[in-house]
């Protein structure tokens, strides 16, 4: 069975160098939706809470949201972070507060300070998905992810690693068999 969450996420971002409209500057509202799967925890009759899916993708996820995603080699990138340092709000300003952690993988690196995100590849529907799906393999037991984007969707089957100690009382995944939630332990 699974547990399925959406976010929405408002972003600009442009595919440099793409012949068409979209190597402009422009904006979207992507809704992103994650299935995690495993068995029904008995104790809770869920997988998982899907709220609790949203505390664990949305920590990372926030970075996405309205921000900046730019590819790596895009003449862009120099030009914003400049104006931003003239601003003074490249290092952060008191209103920049609904920050995501900062992260460096594989496919992207996050600034929360100036609401960037910059990416090895063009931030497509699918390369969005291989970002997340790295971002959140190792903490969620992820199934499907699906991304919409304008007309742009994708999606991808990722094959679960089988199943996961889950609280009985909170459905969250155990910890060392301890849940970190309300701190039940499994005998
Ligand atoms: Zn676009
Ligand atoms: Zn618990």
């Amino acid at each position: 069975m699974r547990s399925i969450t959406t976010f929405d996420l408002q972003y600009a971002h442009r595919f440099y160098k793409f012949q068409g409209e979209a190597q402009y500057l422009h904006g979207h509202t992507g809704k992103l939706t994650i299935e995690v799967e495993d068995i029904i925890e008995p104790g809770v009759n869920m997988v998982y809470p899907c709220n609790e899916i949203q505390k664990v993708a949305w920590s990372l996820l926030k970075n996405f949201d309205h921000a900046l995603i730019l590819r790596e080699d895009d003449p862009l990138l120099p030009a914003i972070l400049e104006t931003y340092e003239k601003q003074g709000i490249k290092n952060g300003a008191p209103s920049n507060k609904m920050k995501g952690e900062a992260f460096k993988t594989q496919w992207a690196t996050a600034y929360p300070d100036c609401r960037l995100v910059v990416t090895k590849e063009t931030m497509t529907v699918e390369g969005m998905i291989k970002i997340v799906y790295d971002l959140l393999k190792d903490k969620l037991n992820i199934a499907k992810i699906t991304f919409t984007s304008g007309v742009n969707a994708a999606s991808q089957e990722y094959k679960p690693v089988g199943t996961v100690d889950r609280c009985p009382l909170c459905g969250v995944a155990l910890v060392n068999g301890i849940c970190p939630k309300c701190g039940y332990r499994k005998h």
